[in-house]
């Protein structure tokens, strides 16, 4: 079977028992403070089983994305190691929301096994949780046990720990005990030495977990106790991956479709072989992972970069490109030349993949070059921290350093010191790193409390389409203590003309008053799982009041500005430049709008001013705003809005229509175009291969642009004597300072050629050295051109020159290179030991070297002491 016909198998089988197939969310999480990445299948739906909005239908099924690089799961460092963990994989799940339970899940997920796959049910084991008796106190599952063994022999059914068999969403929310179903892939001789049972949940590569039934039946509190759901649901997991290794009978995920095509090409690529070398096959695997979890976020929209998530994907490409480096001998890109095989595979699946190969191969080959050129750079440093190492020892902190400042990994400095025999002090680095990330932790600790429920049960409606003020309830709030930021209280009302940042578009700000006048200032506005939380910093005296929430409107006004703006200037780049363009980011806040996008080049000047023109154009057109909501979503594409990859649409979508501008939108827009007065661009540039950004402001922001040039200008032209034309004045004035420095270097050399003469008159014979110190008027490259020039008109050279340069001493010795053997004399040992006087030090080679040094007024002394060394 196909991994293709495996993954459809799974889905029609679902929505043979009514679930409805969903595609895979967005991997890359943007409302969720808690969570980077979706990690698990349930991730996408936590507002579902939080309670915070209704999904479509009580019973879904999907294929979902995850990614284990971060936070509670981590598996990056297995990743190559093993055969069965990887980066990116794909989670099979069918979920109940308050629908069926134990019962049916357990009865189809046999069914499913055993018949539609055709699995072998001796090969499988299934684990049901023991009880715990820590402070939560909770019993056996007896529920699951009895279900279970209506289809498995008892000795089958194993009794699991809270570790393996009770699944918690986080700290909070959510949780109830699980059932994992394992695999026992080992052959007959294996099996028959050492019993499947005593290797389940114990880390052996061919005893491996595929699936896991979650049954939620409690909600964990903030302050760590558990309530039980009113109303109880199913969350399954189902390892892509491990079933298909199990379904095409070989032992290693790595060994079934999914994997094979990208290895063949990395064989190819590489001239290396897979199977015969362990070091090799580990990097080998590491990089056909990696690809996909790096070719995978960036569709979803998130770039490598040098913070959060984005950091996250740098390092796991980092981690591919180190491996490749270290042995399969690859010193330039490579790597993005898997993105083609990766796309054929994957592509029909994942569309998002297909449509954006460029794009994703241009990132990934820029990504890999800068990293490569980190390492050449690496190894120079670590070669120079080698010479200066005396003993066996490098230091843990010049390691660290070379890992902290200059990004080189620190398993490769390891590993280049052992082939140099040499060690390195792990200790050391390690407690510089514990040091690092102390300080970062104690930056970003935060504490949060549990919500306070003024108002039970409490819905929450948005009206800030068409308001800007209501008359609201606090129906819950909680405090959030962070180091950073200090105390922070978030409220949630019943009703809310508040927008939650979203979109690319800030968060509104404003204040709430109550009866008696007093206020507390909203100073953002965010959401979370679906629910608008409004910051304040402090809380209002009675919670319990009815309060007017007002939304500061000339902020908001200059914020739709600029978002109305943006989508013009989506509409203008499309036209302008093709409709390659797509939006990749997009921040629109009061004071400017930033638009990244995806095209090849820097845009000319010329294609500036007709993007500019175009969006003017269509704001002197008066475009009247029309909103449309609760369109549904197949509509909305036919009218020709576009949906953009990463971004999580629901049945029905929101279009904002300006002219012949359609988008797909949440946000806030002006009510006509006119009232955005014009559109400047302010810069344009690259972000990342093949992305630009766009940075333009709007409406009295462009005013003060006006008039900031303005003033510029007349300051300018006031400097320029009020020149009639003051860009030809300042023509003329550059071209005047550039003679005027050509006749400066002239005037220096001829000066250098006098002294030349001079000095040669003052040169002295002492043991047949022709010997002369002297303090002289020049920068160091004078003096060293003096010299050499010197040097060769006169024979047995020995010059020592002094200079005051602005308040700092500088010395140079040249010694003629017969005198350097001869009389064993050498240039740099006498101006470090000279270096003294002048309060400095120095080097350079025997036959020429300078030292400086901060104390000018021992420059004669330094120059007295010269003669010693030719007597
Ligand atoms: P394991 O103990 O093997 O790491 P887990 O307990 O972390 O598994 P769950 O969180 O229950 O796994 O995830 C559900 C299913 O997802 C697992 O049964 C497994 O098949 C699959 N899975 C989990 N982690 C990975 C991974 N890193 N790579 C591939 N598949 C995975
Ligand atoms: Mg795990």
């Amino acid at each position: 079977m196909t991994s293709q016909e495996i993954r459809s198998k799974f889905l029609s089988f679902f929505e043979g028992k009514k679930h409805l197939v969903v595609p895979s969310a967005p991997m890359v999480l943007k409302n969720d403070p808690t969570l980077m990445f979706v990690n698990s299948g349930m991730a996408p739906f936590k507002e579902y089983f939080l309670g915070n909005s209704e999904p479509k239908r009580n019973r879904i099924a999907d294929s979902q994305k995850c990614l284990r690089v971060s936070g509670k799961h981590n598996d990056l460092e297995e990743v190559g190691y093993d055969t069965y963990h990887h980066t990116l994989f794909e989670m099979l799940g069918n979920w109940s929301f308050g629908d069926y339970f134990k019962k049916e899940a357990i009865a189809w997920a046999w069914e499913l096994l055993t018949e539609v796959y055709g699995i072998d049910k001796d090969i499988l084991y299934v684990t049901v949780f023991e009880g715990s008796d820590d402070s939560d106190n909770l019993k056996m599952d007896q529920e699951a046990y009895d279900i279970w063994k209506q289809y498995i022999s008892e000795d089958r059914i194993l009794m699991g720990n809270k570790k393996d068999n009770f699944w918690e969403m986080g700290d909070q929310g959510p949780c109830g005990p699980c059932s994992e179903i394992h695999v026992d892939i080992r052959s007959a001789e294996e099996k028959a030495k050492v019993d499947g049972k005593s290797l389940v949940n114990m880390d052996h590569p061919q005893v491996v977990e595929i699936w896991n039934l979650v049954f939620m039946q409690y909600n964990r509190k903030a302050n760590g106790s558990l309530e039980v759901l009113p109303n109880k649901h199913i969350d399954t997991g189902m390892g892509f991956e491990r079933l298909c290794m199990v379904l095409q009978d070989v032992q290693s995920n790595y060994d079934t479709d999914v994997f094979t095509p990208i290895i063949r090409e990395i064989e190819t690529i590489t001239n290396k072989d897979y199977g015969k070398d362990e070091k090799i096959d580990v990097a080998i695997r590491v990089i056909s992972d990696h690809v996909r979890a790096v070719a995978f976020s960036i569709a979803d929209g998130q770039l490598p970069s040098n913070t959060g998530a984005g950091y996250v994907i740098r390092r796991i490409l980092r981690r591919a490109v180190r491996y490749g480096f270290t042995f399969l001998d690859k010193k330039e890109p490579f790597i993005y030349r898997l993105v083609d095989v990766l796309s054929k595979k994957m592509g029909t699946a994942f569309p998002e993949i297909k449509a954006q190969k460029q794009l994703i191969e241009n990132v990934i080959k820029e990504e890999e070059a800068s990293f490569l050129r980190t390492l050449e750079q690496g190894l120079i440093l670590l070669n120079g921290i080698v010479e200066e190492t005396k003993g066996d020892t490098v230091s843990g902190e010049k390691a660290f350093e070379l890992y902290d400042t200059y990004g080189f990994p620190i398993d490769l400095t390891a590993l280049i010191l052992s082939e140099k025999n040499l060690k390195l002090d792990e200790k050391g680095f390690e407690e510089q790193l514990q040091i690092q990330k102390n300080r970062s932790r104690k930056a970003s600790e935060t504490s949060t409390e549990d919500w306070t429920i003024l108002v039970d049960d409490a819905e929450q409606e948005f009206i800030g389409y068409d308001a800007l003020e209501a008359n609201v309830k606090i129906t819950r709030y909680r405090k959030v203590t962070s180091k950073k930021e200090g105390d922070m209280y978030q409220l949630v009302f019943n009703l809310t003309p508040f927008y939650a940042e979203g979109g690319g578009q800030v968060g509104d700000k404003g204040y709430l008053q109550d009866n008696h006048g007093d206020t507390v200032y909203i100073i953002d506005t965010k959401k979370e799982n679906n629910v608008i939380i409004h910051f304040a910093k402090n809380l209002p005296d009675d919670l319990n009041d009815t309060f007017k929430a007002v939304v500061d409107q000339k902020q908001r006004f200059r914020t739709e500005c600029n978002h109305t703006a943006t989508h013009l200037l989506h509409q203008a780049l499309r036209e302008v430049l093709g409709t390659h363009v797509e939006q990749k980011g997009s921040a629109v806040h009061s004071k400017y709008l930033r638009f990244d996008f995806s095209h090849f080049s820097k845009l000319t000047v010329e294609e500036l001013r007709d993007v500019e023109n175009f969006v003017n154009a269509r704001i002197d057109g008066k475009l009247a705003l029309q909103e449309q909501r609760n369109v549904p979503m197949d509509q909305a594409i036919s009218d020709g809005a576009m949906a953009l990859f990463g971004e999580k649409y629901g049945d029905t979508v929101r279009t904002i229509r300006f002219g012949q501008s359609i988008e797909l939108c949440g946000g806030t827009h002006v009510k006509n175009t006119g009232d955005i007065w014009h559109f400047k661009i302010v810069s344009e540039g690259a972000v990342a291969a093949g992305i630009r950004r766009i940075e333009a402001i709007t409406y009295d922001a462009v005013k003060d642009f006006y008039f900031e040039n303005n003033r510029a200008y007349f300051e300018m032209k006031d400097l320029l004597n009020n020149a009639q034309e003051p860009v030809k004045a300042l023509q003329n004035l550059q071209d005047e300072n550039a003679s005027l420095k050509k006749q400066i270097e002239q005037l220096l050399k001829d000066k250098a050629k006098n002294l030349k003469g001079d000095l040669k008159n003052e040169i002295t014979e002492l043991n047949g050295v022709n010997f002369i110190a002297k303090k002289v008027d020049l920068d160091a490259s004078g003096i060293k051109d003096l010299c050499f020039e010197l040097g060769g008109e006169v024979d047995n050279l020995f010059a020592l020159f002094g200079a005051d340069n602005n308040g700092k001493a500088l010395l140079s010795c040249y010694i003629s290179k017969n005198l350097v053997a001869e009389k064993d004399l050498n240039a740099g040992q006498i101006v470090r030991e000279l270096g003294k006087y002048i309060q400095g030090g120095g080097g350079g080679q025997p036959f020429f070297a300078t030292a400086g040094g901060k104390n000018p007024a021992g420059i004669e002394e330094a120059l007295g002491a010269a003669n010693e060394y030719i007597k």
